[in-house]
């Protein structure tokens, strides 16, 4: 018995990809779109055959969470009057009628889902006929469908509510959930359902309580009993950590099977004495659907015999983690990769063939060719472990021995050196880094990475970039300068192509969201730096200007959880390493003549562990490779970070251990809410809350950024603050970036004079 949760939708080569934006660009008819659907959905069908079962309802046109409101029938009021895929695209894309839902991570990964809206207004319906198609669709070539669905406590709790009490509207959303059940229930006899409850993993946190049900007693019991009833086989599954609180109640209910993580949920075994006493089928996700490392068979089943020591074997199924929607398709074709690293990898295709494999040994059911396959897979283990790809001395003793995690002075003291230092004017003001990535600055990189122009001429083209970036800059009158990063295409990847222990794939997309993909690097070994990576354009930069050229770096966090990291060693392990790579580069730029270093923390928020108990861990390891990168920079030199997100409340002590001199942070859509957590606190480093907001193409006006200014003169005193925009402005065109900058400096002159 063996099973997935999902499969990944975009296609062996991002078929998906491009027809969905050439159906959205007019290019491609509404028929060739469903025929291209239809066409990749039969190519996972037949990918997945082996299985006891092919997922049915995980693939999307753009996002399940979406599909599931649209099913429901949850859509916005502005866009009710649209229907079929104009309106779940509007949704997804936003339409002339009207801004798009949001979008955020789902869970800890990167792939993003469409946050449904719900209102008491609404009135919810559900439409099980997409799901119905796809069933048949399945059943008419010949395979054995599942259906794979979110479960209704995860849908309600990522929903937003925009009117009402949600336990009201919980009660409408669940008779319309039930009703789409009670209609997919009229296909078979037994259909199988797999419905996907992630938020489970947190516990009696998950917000789903107070979920009452009419007779009283938990809210899941009484769901997952009723749905039960419905006639259809139900297996519940949580993933991306234990859920050994919410496995108990599930455990109570009449559902047929249930689905733990023992990858990223290794507390899940706690609970197999619960199970076994119960009459549940366990789906056991050993086999990792979030990572790209080939899985260590032998250890596999030895965790499938453990499991088997205390449930029966006839009720255990192998199965993956979670979707395997987080892995790249297949490695067939990869032909970046050096031929051993590549051997130590597993996508998709290759994750079904381990659980096949796997279940096979696990009923004693191998014959030669699974035995054999076993001997491969040892051997490659066995490779990987002892590899110097993996292994470097150096760079382990470095670690060990590495203790310089606090700056020589505190930062009341670094401050005064600074300010007489740089004497720069009250509010004063910058950028986060970036400039307008344009057409010919992407034609540049790529004709160079080509060979289709030569190392010379590619430089000259990045050196006229930054002429221009630094001219536009002292014109406008801006205070602390930045090159504008023309020569990176990706804040990680940059990084991550000068640095040993990386390596690129040609092809190993994974979705972001709807048709966005991104090929994570991937960190194979030991990871340190041959050389400098920034130091000659930073040079370069600050040798065109008399004014301060800020360096900028992606900080060590954000490399990691921005990258595919190796899973034989401790992500904290393997950011320090990273540390120490950025630690260099500081020191080679303070060296180099830069004073101002950026050290780019985007990603630092997004690898919060889900559940509450493990946080203290991660902030502890986190904050100790910030300082370990940054602690070497001298009073003098200032380091500034930048973080993208924007709730600050939970986290802001963690901010403050970072003791960074200047952190800059993405407040503009949301007023001076999120500065007040820092007074609150007594923040004593500087700030700078972004003025205005670059994800969109809206050009501030001087009197509103000077009212902006003004609002965050009433949080914090002037000489503790910086003004930017909230974040990098590659995505922009110059056309809008030029005057919004014009204004800010306009504004901060104005303001500053009526100091
Ligand atoms: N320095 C980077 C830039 O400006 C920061 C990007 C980010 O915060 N995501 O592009
Ligand atoms: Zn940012």
């Amino acid at each position: 018995m063996s099973n997935i949760l999902g499969f990944p939708r975009i296609g062996k080569n991002r078929e998906l990809k491009k027809a969905l934006e050439g159906f959205w660009s007019g290019k491609c008819s509404h028929q060739e779109l469903e025929s291209v659907a239809k066409d990749l959905r039969a190519k996972h069908w037949n990918v997945q055959k082996s299985l006891d079962y092919v997922c049915v309802n995980d693939f999307s046109l753009y996002d399940n969470v979406l599909d599931l409101a649209y099913a429901l029938g949850c859509k916005p009021a502005r866009f009710k009057h649209l229907s079929g895929l104009e309106g779940y695209f509007a949704m997804a894309r936003g339409h002339k009628e009207g801004v798009a839902c949001e979008m955020t991570k789902w869970f800890n990964t990167n792939y993003h889902y469409v946050v449904p809206e719900l209102s008491i207004d609404d009135e919810y319906k559900a439409d099980a006929s997409a799901i119905i198609a796809q069933y048949k669709e399945a059943l008419s070539l010949g395979y054995k469908p599942k259906i794979q669905l979110i479960g209704i406590f995860t849908f309600l709790a990522l929903s937003k509510v925009v009117k009402g009490q949600r336990e009201d509207i919980f009660q409408k959303v669940k008779s319309a959930y039930f009703d789409l059940i009670e209609q997919i229930a009229t296909l078979d006899s037994e259909v199988v359902v797999e419905f996907s409850e992630p938020i489970f993993v947190k516990g009696f946190d998950a917000g789903i309580f107070g979920l009452e049900c009419s007779k009283g007693g938990s809210a899941i019991q009484c769901i997952y009993d009723n749905i039960t009833k419905k006639g259809i086989k139900v297996i519940v599954s949580t993933f991306f950590e234990h859920s050994k609180e919410l496995t108990e109640i599930l455990l109570k209910t009449n559902i047929y099977g249930i689905g733990l993580d023992f990858v990223a949920g290794s507390k899940n075994i706690e609970s197999l004495e619960s199970i076994a006493k119960s009459d549940k089928v366990l789906y056991a996700g050993v086999i990792d659907g979030r990572n790209i490392w080939v899985a260590d068979l032998e250890s596999k089943l030895a965790l499938l015999e453990s499991i088997a020591n205390v449930i029966p074997k006839n009720r255990i199924v192998v199965s993956s983690s979670c979707s395997l929607l987080h892995t790249p398709f297949s490695k067939e074709g990869e032909d970046k990769i050096d031929s051993q690293i590549l051997s130590w990898l597993s996508f998709a295709e290759e994750k079904i063939k381990e659980i096949n494999v796997l279940e096979k040994l696990f009923r004693g059911n191998a014959d030669s060719a699974i035995q054999s396959f076993l001997q491969e897979n040892k051997k490659i283990n066995a490779a990987r472990k002892n590899s110097t790809k993996t292994n470097d001395k150096a760079v382990r003793e470095r670690v060990k021995n590495y203790t310089k995690t606090q700056r020589a002075q505190p930062f009341n003291e670094r401050i005064k050196i600074q300010k007489e230092h740089f004497n720069f004017p009250i509010l004063p003001t910058t950028t986060i880094g970036s400039f307008p990535q344009t057409p010919e600055l992407r034609a540049l990189r790529l004709n160079y990475k080509k060979g289709q122009i030569n190392k010379a001429e590619y430089e000259e083209g990045i050196k006229e970039y930054i002429r221009d970036c630094v001219k536009f800059q002292e014109d406008i009158g801006i205070d602390v300068l930045v090159h504008g990063e023309p020569e990176r295409n990706d804040m990680v990847e940059y990084f991550g192509e000068q640095l040993q222990g990386f390596t690129f794939s040609a092809n190993a997309w994974v979705q972001s969201y709807g048709s966005r993909c991104v090929k994570p690097p991937i960190i194979f070994g030991d990871v340190s730096r041959p050389k400098p990576m920034t130091l000659e354009w930073s040079k370069f930069a600050q040798s065109l200007t008399k004014k301060v050229m800020k360096g900028m770096l992606t900080g060590p966090v954000t490399i990691l959880n921005w990258s595919f990291v190796r899973d034989d060693l401790a992500r904290s392990a393997v950011c320090e390493q990273i540390a120490l790579c950025i630690a260099d580069e500081i020191d080679d730029l303070q060296k180099g003549g830069i004073k101002i270093i950026q050290v780019d923390e985007a990603a630092f928020k997004e690898g919060y562990p889900l559940r509450a108990e493990n946080i203290k861990d991660y902030e502890t390891w986190a904050l100790k490779c910030f300082r370990s990168a940054t602690a070497i920079a001298e009073s003098q030199t200032q380091i500034h970070t930048h973080m993208c997100y924007s709730e600050f409340n939970d986290i802001i002590k963690t901010i403050e251990a970072l003791d960074a001199d200047v952190i800059s942070i993405e407040t503009a859509r949301s007023g001076n809410r999120l500065l007040k957590i820092f007074k609150e606190v007594g923040y004593k480093n500087e700030v700078g809350p972004g003025v205005y907001d670059i994800h969109s193409p809206r050009i501030p006006s001087v009197e509103e950024l000077k009212t902006q200014i003004k609002a965050l003169l009433e949080v914090l005193p002037k000489e503790q603050l910086w003004i930017n925009p909230d974040c990098g402005l590659k995505t922009r065109k110059w056309e809008e970036v030029k005057p919004s900058l014009k204004n800010i400096v306009e504004a901060v002159q104005s303001v500053r004079g009526s100091l």
